[in-house]
């Protein structure tokens, strides 16, 4: 298997589809890779993820913080990255074929290298990646499963989504408060059944 490292690299140099012509960076992910028990997943960097090559380090990343702290997951305990490693000009949402080359050659791969226990998908990209649902509203705070891995997947609210309707805070809130128990109980069935 191939290490995180290489993968980063080939994630950083990548020319695979036309997001490479308009980036300043790309950003493969950051955090725990050696066994983060959740990975978040959101739908692509934003100009300031562009510009410093790190995911979610604009203002809908400052909010992640504050949430995942508030639920007892510092960042350095997660890994966290993006359906697309290339920012999509003017932040539009990516294509289809950009997604079916990103995923394929690497997210697929971090989540084979990393093993996570549960990925948290950020929003209506994510989730429909992982698992065909389009719609957040009725698939928020649920535990579905994703395709090819066959690994729990909770959906919650894109951070940014909290800035166009405050009200979607408590909802991403108490969703991420949800992890560590779902988590511990995972865990729990993974270890009893091994
Ligand atoms: N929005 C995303 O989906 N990902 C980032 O990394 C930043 C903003």
């Amino acid at each position: 298997m191939q290490s995180m490292e290489s993968l980063n690299q080939k994630i950083i140099h990548c020319t695979l589809c036309r997001l490479a012509q308009s980036r300043a960076h790309a950003v493969p992910g950051s955090g725990n890779i050696e066994n983060p028990l959740v990975i978040f997943v959101g739908e692509g960097p934003g100009r300031n993820e562009d510009l410093h090559g790190k995911p979610f380090v604009g203002a809908g990343g400052k909010l992640l913080d504050e949430l995942l702290l508030n639920a007892g997951l510092e960042r350095g305990r997660v890994y966290i990255t993006n359906i697309v490693k290339c920012r999509p000009p003017k932040n539009r949402k990516p294509k289809p074929d950009e997604v079916e080359i990103c995923t394929s050659n690497y997210l697929e791969y971090q989540i084979e290298i990393l093993k996570p226990t549960l990925i948290c998908t950020l929003g209506a990209t994510a989730l429909e990646y992982f698992t065909g649902e389009k719609k957040m509203g009725p698939n928020h705070g649920k535990i579905l499963n994703a395709r090819k891995s066959g690994i729990p997947v909770l959906a919650t609210y894109h951070p940014a989504s909290v800035f166009r309707n405050r009200s979607l805070r408590d909802l991403l809130q108490s969703d991420l408060k949800m992890i560590p128990k779902i988590i511990g109980r995972t865990q729990t069935v993974a270890e009893t059944s091994s």
